[in-house]
Protein backbone atom coordinates (compact mmCIF):
# COMPACT_ATOMS: atom_id res chain seq x y z
CA UNK A 1 0.00 0.00 0.00
CA UNK A 2 2.83 2.47 0.91
CA UNK A 3 4.71 1.59 -1.79
CA UNK A 4 2.38 3.81 -4.19
CA UNK A 5 1.86 6.71 -2.26
CA UNK A 6 2.93 9.80 -4.13
CA UNK A 7 2.90 13.63 -2.87
CA UNK A 8 0.82 16.29 -4.85
CA UNK A 9 3.23 18.05 -6.97
CA UNK A 10 0.84 20.20 -8.64
CA UNK A 11 -0.31 21.67 -4.59
CA UNK A 12 3.44 21.58 -4.02
CA UNK A 13 3.97 23.56 -6.82
CA UNK A 14 1.18 25.82 -6.31
CA UNK A 15 1.89 26.39 -2.44
CA UNK A 16 5.48 27.12 -3.43
CA UNK A 17 3.97 30.10 -6.15
CA UNK A 18 1.84 31.14 -2.97
CA UNK A 19 4.49 31.68 -0.48
CA UNK A 20 6.40 33.24 -3.03
CA UNK A 21 4.07 36.02 -3.89
CA UNK A 22 4.73 37.39 0.02
CA UNK A 23 7.99 39.45 0.03
CA UNK A 24 8.08 38.76 -4.01
CA UNK A 25 10.53 41.20 -5.37
CA UNK A 26 9.98 43.05 -9.10
CA UNK A 27 12.38 40.43 -10.48
CA UNK A 28 10.61 37.63 -9.69
CA UNK A 29 12.52 36.60 -6.52
CA UNK A 30 11.64 36.75 -2.78
CA UNK A 31 12.39 39.33 -0.16
CA UNK A 32 11.85 37.82 3.38
CA UNK A 33 14.70 38.46 5.51
CA UNK A 34 15.30 36.19 8.70
CA UNK A 35 12.41 38.08 11.38
CA UNK A 36 10.78 40.89 8.96
CA UNK A 37 7.68 41.25 8.48
CA UNK A 38 7.19 38.99 5.40
CA UNK A 39 9.19 36.39 7.17
CA UNK A 40 6.62 36.32 9.78
CA UNK A 41 3.75 36.23 7.28
CA UNK A 42 5.30 33.78 5.27
CA UNK A 43 5.90 31.68 8.28
CA UNK A 44 1.94 32.52 9.66
CA UNK A 45 1.06 31.35 5.80
CA UNK A 46 2.77 27.78 6.38
CA UNK A 47 0.82 27.51 10.41
CA UNK A 48 -2.50 28.06 8.75
CA UNK A 49 -1.87 24.82 6.22
CA UNK A 50 -0.22 22.63 8.79
CA UNK A 51 -3.05 23.58 11.28
CA UNK A 52 -6.04 22.93 8.37
CA UNK A 53 -3.34 19.11 8.37
CA UNK A 54 -4.16 18.71 11.97
CA UNK A 55 -0.93 19.55 12.93
CA UNK A 56 -0.10 21.34 16.25
CA UNK A 57 2.64 24.05 16.01
CA UNK A 58 5.06 25.27 18.14
CA UNK A 59 8.20 28.08 17.92
CA UNK A 60 11.05 27.73 20.15
CA UNK A 61 12.92 30.41 21.99
CA UNK A 62 15.09 31.64 19.25
CA UNK A 63 12.33 31.03 16.63
CA UNK A 64 12.31 27.63 15.22
CA UNK A 65 8.87 26.61 14.19
CA UNK A 66 8.17 22.57 14.57
CA UNK A 67 5.05 21.16 13.14
CA UNK A 68 4.09 18.26 14.36
CA UNK A 69 1.64 14.98 13.49
CA UNK A 70 1.26 13.10 16.00
CA UNK A 71 2.38 9.14 15.54
CA UNK A 72 0.75 6.08 16.84
CA UNK A 73 3.88 5.63 19.57
CA UNK A 74 3.60 9.73 20.94
CA UNK A 75 6.64 8.78 22.86
CA UNK A 76 8.90 7.95 20.23
CA UNK A 77 12.16 9.82 19.17
CA UNK A 78 9.96 12.04 16.09
CA UNK A 79 11.08 11.42 12.24
CA UNK A 80 12.07 15.13 11.31
CA UNK A 81 12.28 17.18 8.28
CA UNK A 82 13.07 20.75 7.44
CA UNK A 83 14.76 23.31 5.91
CA UNK A 84 14.12 27.01 6.31
CA UNK A 85 11.50 29.82 4.56
CA UNK A 86 13.72 33.09 5.20
CA UNK A 87 15.56 34.69 1.90
CA UNK A 88 18.60 36.63 0.72
CA UNK A 89 17.33 40.27 0.15
CA UNK A 90 17.36 39.34 -3.69
CA UNK A 91 16.57 35.35 -3.27
CA UNK A 92 14.53 32.96 -5.11
CA UNK A 93 11.43 31.20 -4.76
CA UNK A 94 12.57 27.72 -3.62
CA UNK A 95 15.84 27.66 -1.54
CA UNK A 96 14.57 26.35 1.66
CA UNK A 97 11.04 26.93 1.00
CA UNK A 98 10.94 23.46 -1.08
CA UNK A 99 12.48 21.61 1.97
CA UNK A 100 9.92 23.11 3.81
CA UNK A 101 6.88 22.71 1.73
CA UNK A 102 8.15 19.27 0.49
CA UNK A 103 7.60 18.51 4.12
CA UNK A 104 4.64 19.23 4.11
CA UNK A 105 3.44 17.35 1.27
CA UNK A 106 4.93 14.51 3.11
CA UNK A 107 1.90 15.15 5.82
CA UNK A 108 -0.52 15.70 3.94
CA UNK A 109 0.24 12.66 1.73
CA UNK A 110 -0.13 10.72 4.54
CA UNK A 111 -3.32 12.38 6.03
CA UNK A 112 -4.79 11.70 2.21
CA UNK A 113 -3.76 8.48 2.54
CA UNK A 114 -4.69 7.69 6.46
CA UNK A 115 -0.90 6.19 6.82
CA UNK A 116 -0.56 6.32 10.60
CA UNK A 117 3.37 5.60 11.45
CA UNK A 118 4.54 4.37 14.56
CA UNK A 119 7.04 7.65 15.04
CA UNK A 120 5.54 11.27 15.68
CA UNK A 121 6.55 13.36 12.28
CA UNK A 122 8.08 17.05 12.92
CA UNK A 123 8.58 19.44 10.07
CA UNK A 124 10.85 21.80 10.69
CA UNK A 125 11.28 25.93 10.10
CA UNK A 126 14.66 26.94 11.10
CA UNK A 127 15.48 30.61 11.98
CA UNK A 128 17.62 32.97 10.03
CA UNK A 129 19.66 30.03 7.87
CA UNK A 130 20.82 33.07 5.75
CA UNK A 131 22.32 34.87 7.33
CA UNK A 132 21.72 37.99 5.57
CA UNK A 133 20.27 40.22 8.00
CA UNK A 134 21.58 39.28 11.25
CA UNK A 135 25.48 37.87 10.67
CA UNK A 136 25.36 34.16 11.39
CA UNK A 137 24.17 31.88 8.52
CA UNK A 138 22.19 28.45 10.62
CA UNK A 139 21.24 30.15 13.71
CA UNK A 140 18.33 28.31 14.50
CA UNK A 141 19.52 25.01 13.98
CA UNK A 142 22.98 26.34 15.72
CA UNK A 143 21.49 27.08 19.00
CA UNK A 144 18.93 24.25 18.69
CA UNK A 145 22.15 21.55 18.55
CA UNK A 146 23.74 23.35 21.05
CA UNK A 147 26.69 24.87 19.00
CA UNK A 148 25.50 28.61 19.10
CA UNK A 149 24.59 30.17 22.70
CA UNK A 150 21.15 31.42 22.66
CA UNK A 151 22.76 34.60 24.25
CA UNK A 152 25.14 34.65 21.82
CA UNK A 153 22.60 34.45 18.68
CA UNK A 154 20.06 36.91 20.85
CA UNK A 155 22.66 39.49 20.43
CA UNK A 156 23.06 39.59 16.43
CA UNK A 157 22.13 42.69 15.63
CA UNK A 158 20.73 44.10 12.03
CA UNK A 159 22.08 47.02 9.73
CA UNK A 160 20.12 49.15 11.86
CA UNK A 161 20.73 48.09 15.23
CA UNK A 162 17.86 45.92 16.01
CA UNK A 163 18.83 42.85 17.60
CA UNK A 164 17.56 39.03 16.88
CA UNK A 165 16.05 39.37 20.72
CA UNK A 166 13.95 42.52 20.07
CA UNK A 167 12.95 40.98 16.48
CA UNK A 168 11.60 37.94 17.95
CA UNK A 169 9.81 39.90 20.68
CA UNK A 170 8.62 42.05 18.40
CA UNK A 171 6.42 39.07 16.42
CA UNK A 172 5.31 37.37 19.82
CA UNK A 173 7.74 34.82 20.42
CA UNK A 174 8.32 34.10 23.75
CA UNK A 175 12.40 34.76 24.44
CA UNK A 176 14.40 33.10 27.35
CA UNK A 177 13.76 29.84 28.46
CA UNK A 178 16.08 27.58 27.14
CA UNK A 179 16.01 25.77 23.58
CA UNK A 180 14.82 21.75 24.35
CA UNK A 181 16.23 19.77 21.92
CA UNK A 182 13.19 16.48 21.13
CA UNK A 183 14.70 13.52 21.10
CA UNK A 184 14.75 12.25 16.97
CA UNK A 185 15.17 9.11 15.40
CA UNK A 186 16.53 10.34 12.03
CA UNK A 187 16.36 13.93 9.74
CA UNK A 188 16.31 14.48 6.30
CA UNK A 189 16.39 17.75 3.76
CA UNK A 190 15.85 17.94 0.56
CA UNK A 191 16.78 21.17 -0.82
CA UNK A 192 17.37 22.00 -4.56
CA UNK A 193 21.06 21.67 -5.56
CA UNK A 194 22.24 25.24 -5.55
CA UNK A 195 25.00 24.26 -8.35
CA UNK A 196 24.71 23.43 -11.88
CA UNK A 197 25.48 19.08 -11.79
CA UNK A 198 22.40 17.29 -11.95
CA UNK A 199 21.53 19.52 -14.41
CA UNK A 200 24.39 18.83 -16.82
CA UNK A 201 24.48 15.39 -16.03
CA UNK A 202 20.39 14.76 -16.34
CA UNK A 203 20.05 13.10 -13.25
CA UNK A 204 16.83 13.77 -11.21
CA UNK A 205 18.08 13.49 -7.65
CA UNK A 206 21.22 14.25 -5.82
CA UNK A 207 21.76 11.89 -2.66
CA UNK A 208 23.76 14.33 -0.67
CA UNK A 209 26.65 11.89 1.34
CA UNK A 210 27.93 15.24 2.95
CA UNK A 211 29.76 18.50 3.15
CA UNK A 212 33.05 19.30 1.78
CA UNK A 213 35.73 20.33 4.10
CA UNK A 214 36.96 24.00 3.68
CA UNK A 215 39.39 26.37 5.28
CA UNK A 216 40.61 29.59 4.19
CA UNK A 217 44.54 30.40 4.42
CA UNK A 218 46.84 33.70 4.53
CA UNK A 219 49.84 33.57 3.21
CA UNK A 220 52.14 37.13 4.01
CA UNK A 221 55.54 37.38 2.50
CA UNK A 222 58.43 39.53 3.77
CA UNK A 223 60.26 41.53 1.00
CA UNK A 224 62.54 44.53 0.53
CA UNK A 225 61.24 47.85 -1.38
CA UNK A 226 63.55 48.35 -3.68
CA UNK A 227 63.53 50.62 -6.84
CA UNK A 228 62.49 48.47 -10.64
CA UNK A 229 65.27 49.76 -12.11
CA UNK A 230 68.89 50.08 -10.27
CA UNK A 231 68.19 47.10 -8.46
CA UNK A 232 69.90 43.94 -10.23
CA UNK A 233 67.84 40.75 -9.77
CA UNK A 234 70.31 38.91 -8.07
CA UNK A 235 69.82 41.52 -5.35
CA UNK A 236 66.44 42.19 -4.58
CA UNK A 237 64.35 40.49 -1.89
CA UNK A 238 61.12 39.70 -4.03
CA UNK A 239 58.29 38.03 -2.03
CA UNK A 240 56.85 37.73 -5.77
CA UNK A 241 59.30 34.90 -6.01
CA UNK A 242 57.46 33.07 -3.45
CA UNK A 243 54.39 33.55 -5.24
CA UNK A 244 55.82 32.30 -8.85
CA UNK A 245 56.95 29.10 -7.28
CA UNK A 246 53.44 28.22 -5.06
CA UNK A 247 51.02 29.05 -8.29
CA UNK A 248 52.26 25.94 -10.17
CA UNK A 249 53.01 23.82 -7.23
CA UNK A 250 49.62 24.54 -5.63
CA UNK A 251 47.65 24.13 -8.43
CA UNK A 252 49.79 20.50 -9.12
CA UNK A 253 48.72 19.36 -5.72
CA UNK A 254 45.51 20.32 -6.00
CA UNK A 255 45.28 18.38 -9.50
CA UNK A 256 46.93 15.32 -7.53
CA UNK A 257 44.18 15.06 -4.83
CA UNK A 258 41.48 14.35 -8.42
CA UNK A 259 38.28 15.81 -9.45
CA UNK A 260 36.45 16.95 -6.36
CA UNK A 261 39.73 18.91 -4.71
CA UNK A 262 39.22 23.17 -4.95
CA UNK A 263 41.94 25.57 -4.80
CA UNK A 264 40.92 29.26 -5.09
CA UNK A 265 43.71 32.13 -4.88
CA UNK A 266 40.59 35.09 -4.41
CA UNK A 267 42.93 37.79 -2.98
CA UNK A 268 46.35 38.95 -3.77
CA UNK A 269 47.77 41.96 -2.51
CA UNK A 270 51.09 43.77 -2.89
CA UNK A 271 52.89 46.23 -0.82
CA UNK A 272 52.92 49.57 -1.46
CA UNK A 273 51.83 48.43 -4.97
CA UNK A 274 53.30 50.62 -7.16
CA UNK A 275 54.27 49.61 -10.59
CA UNK A 276 58.00 50.59 -10.59
CA UNK A 277 58.69 49.53 -6.75
CA UNK A 278 59.50 45.78 -5.90
CA UNK A 279 57.00 45.16 -3.17
CA UNK A 280 58.35 44.92 0.45
CA UNK A 281 55.26 42.80 1.35
CA UNK A 282 52.94 40.27 -0.17
CA UNK A 283 49.89 38.98 1.25
CA UNK A 284 47.13 36.59 -0.83
CA UNK A 285 44.70 33.95 0.68
CA UNK A 286 44.22 30.17 -0.37
CA UNK A 287 41.00 28.44 -0.09
CA UNK A 288 40.89 25.05 -0.18
CA UNK A 289 38.31 22.40 -0.20
CA UNK A 290 37.85 18.78 -0.55
CA UNK A 291 34.96 16.21 0.36
CA UNK A 292 37.28 13.42 1.78
CA UNK A 293 38.96 13.63 5.19
CA UNK A 294 42.32 12.09 4.17
CA UNK A 295 42.72 13.99 0.89
CA UNK A 296 41.32 17.60 2.70
CA UNK A 297 44.24 17.19 5.27
CA UNK A 298 46.90 16.25 2.92
CA UNK A 299 46.53 18.90 0.74
CA UNK A 300 46.11 21.11 4.12
CA UNK A 301 49.93 19.51 4.90
CA UNK A 302 50.96 20.22 1.38
CA UNK A 303 50.68 23.10 0.97
CA UNK A 304 52.09 24.07 4.43
CA UNK A 305 55.05 22.50 3.38
CA UNK A 306 54.85 23.89 0.02
CA UNK A 307 55.23 27.15 1.67
CA UNK A 308 57.94 27.13 3.76
CA UNK A 309 60.36 25.21 0.68
CA UNK A 310 59.42 28.38 -1.55
CA UNK A 311 60.01 30.44 1.39
CA UNK A 312 63.43 28.91 2.42
CA UNK A 313 64.25 28.75 -1.64
CA UNK A 314 64.35 32.10 -1.73
CA UNK A 315 65.45 32.94 1.80
CA UNK A 316 62.93 35.38 2.90
CA UNK A 317 60.86 35.53 5.76
CA UNK A 318 56.54 34.63 5.81
CA UNK A 319 54.03 32.85 7.46
CA UNK A 320 51.05 30.94 6.48
CA UNK A 321 47.76 30.93 8.74
CA UNK A 322 44.50 29.84 8.99
CA UNK A 323 41.72 32.38 8.88
CA UNK A 324 38.37 30.03 8.41
CA UNK A 325 37.79 26.05 8.73
CA UNK A 326 34.49 24.79 8.56
CA UNK A 327 34.63 20.76 9.11
CA UNK A 328 33.06 18.91 6.78
CA UNK A 329 29.84 16.45 7.79
CA UNK A 330 29.07 12.94 6.82
CA UNK A 331 26.10 11.87 6.84
CA UNK A 332 24.64 9.33 8.96
CA UNK A 333 24.87 6.04 6.64
CA UNK A 334 21.28 4.59 7.77
CA UNK A 335 19.59 8.08 7.02
CA UNK A 336 21.51 8.17 3.53
CA UNK A 337 20.63 4.46 2.20
CA UNK A 338 16.96 5.51 3.26
CA UNK A 339 16.92 7.99 0.58
CA UNK A 340 19.16 5.75 -1.62
CA UNK A 341 16.41 2.72 -1.30
CA UNK A 342 13.78 5.60 -1.88
CA UNK A 343 15.29 6.69 -4.79
CA UNK A 344 15.82 3.48 -6.34
CA UNK A 345 12.12 2.22 -5.44
CA UNK A 346 10.83 5.01 -6.97
CA UNK A 347 12.82 4.77 -10.32
CA UNK A 348 14.65 8.35 -10.33
CA UNK A 349 18.04 8.71 -12.32
CA UNK A 350 20.16 9.83 -9.46
CA UNK A 351 23.94 10.13 -8.49
CA UNK A 352 25.66 10.05 -5.25
CA UNK A 353 27.37 14.27 -4.28
CA UNK A 354 28.75 16.44 -1.65
CA UNK A 355 27.54 19.39 -1.13
CA UNK A 356 29.30 22.74 -1.71
CA UNK A 357 27.76 24.93 0.43
CA UNK A 358 26.66 24.91 4.29
CA UNK A 359 23.13 24.13 5.23
CA UNK A 360 20.91 23.33 8.40
CA UNK A 361 21.47 19.54 8.19
CA UNK A 362 25.34 20.41 8.84
CA UNK A 363 24.51 21.52 12.56
CA UNK A 364 21.30 18.82 12.63
CA UNK A 365 23.94 15.71 11.50
CA UNK A 366 26.42 17.63 14.83
CA UNK A 367 23.58 16.15 17.00
CA UNK A 368 21.21 13.87 15.16
CA UNK A 369 21.52 10.94 12.09
CA UNK A 370 21.16 13.40 9.14
CA UNK A 371 20.70 13.15 5.66
CA UNK A 372 19.94 14.98 2.56
CA UNK A 373 18.79 15.01 -0.72
CA UNK A 374 19.00 17.85 -3.69
CA UNK A 375 17.16 18.38 -6.90
CA UNK A 376 18.55 19.99 -10.22
CA UNK A 377 17.89 23.74 -10.60
CA UNK A 378 17.98 26.00 -13.62
CA UNK A 379 21.80 26.86 -14.51
CA UNK A 380 22.30 25.89 -11.17
CA UNK A 381 21.26 29.74 -10.00
CA UNK A 382 20.71 30.35 -6.68
CA UNK A 383 20.97 33.21 -4.00
CA UNK A 384 19.38 34.69 -7.65
CA UNK A 385 15.65 36.39 -8.47
CA UNK A 386 15.91 34.05 -11.71
CA UNK A 387 15.96 30.76 -9.25
CA UNK A 388 14.11 28.65 -10.61
CA UNK A 389 13.27 24.47 -10.84
CA UNK A 390 10.96 22.00 -12.51
CA UNK A 391 7.94 21.06 -10.83
CA UNK A 392 8.45 16.93 -11.68
CA UNK A 393 11.62 17.31 -10.50
CA UNK A 394 10.30 18.76 -6.74
CA UNK A 395 7.89 16.57 -6.94
CA UNK A 396 10.65 13.53 -7.03
CA UNK A 397 12.59 14.70 -4.29
CA UNK A 398 9.31 15.30 -1.94
CA UNK A 399 8.93 11.58 -2.99
CA UNK A 400 11.70 10.52 -2.01
CA UNK A 401 11.39 12.46 1.10
CA UNK A 402 8.23 11.30 1.57
CA UNK A 403 9.43 7.38 1.24
CA UNK A 404 12.61 7.67 3.05
CA UNK A 405 10.64 8.84 6.17
CA UNK A 406 8.25 5.80 5.83
CA UNK A 407 11.11 3.54 6.04
CA UNK A 408 12.09 5.67 9.31
CA UNK A 409 8.97 6.24 11.01
CA UNK A 410 6.80 2.86 10.62
CA UNK A 411 10.47 0.68 10.87
CA UNK A 412 9.81 -1.51 14.14
CA UNK A 413 12.85 -0.38 15.72
CA UNK A 414 13.14 2.02 18.22
ZN1 LIG B 1 18.89 27.03 1.75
Amino acid sequence: MTSVLRVNGDRLWSRLMQMAEIGATAHGGCNRQALTDADMDGRKLLARWAEAAGCRVRVDAVGNMFVRRPGLEEALPVVMTGSHLDTQPTGGKFDGVYGVLAGLEVIESLNEHAVATRHPIELSVWCNEEGSRFPMAMMGSAVWSGRLALDAAYALTDRAGLSVRQELQRAGIATGSPVQRQAVKASFEVHIEQGPVLEQKSKTIGVVTGVQHMSRHEVVVEGQEAHAGPTPMDMRRDPIRVLADLLPALYAAAAQRGKDARLTFGFIETLPGSPNTVPGRLRFTVDIRHPDAGQYGALREEMNQLVFAALARHSLKGDIRCVWEAPGVTFDSDCVAAMRGATAALGFDAMEMVSGAGHDSCNVSAVVPTAMVFVPCAGGLSHNEAENAQPSDLAAGADVLLHAMLTMAIDAKK
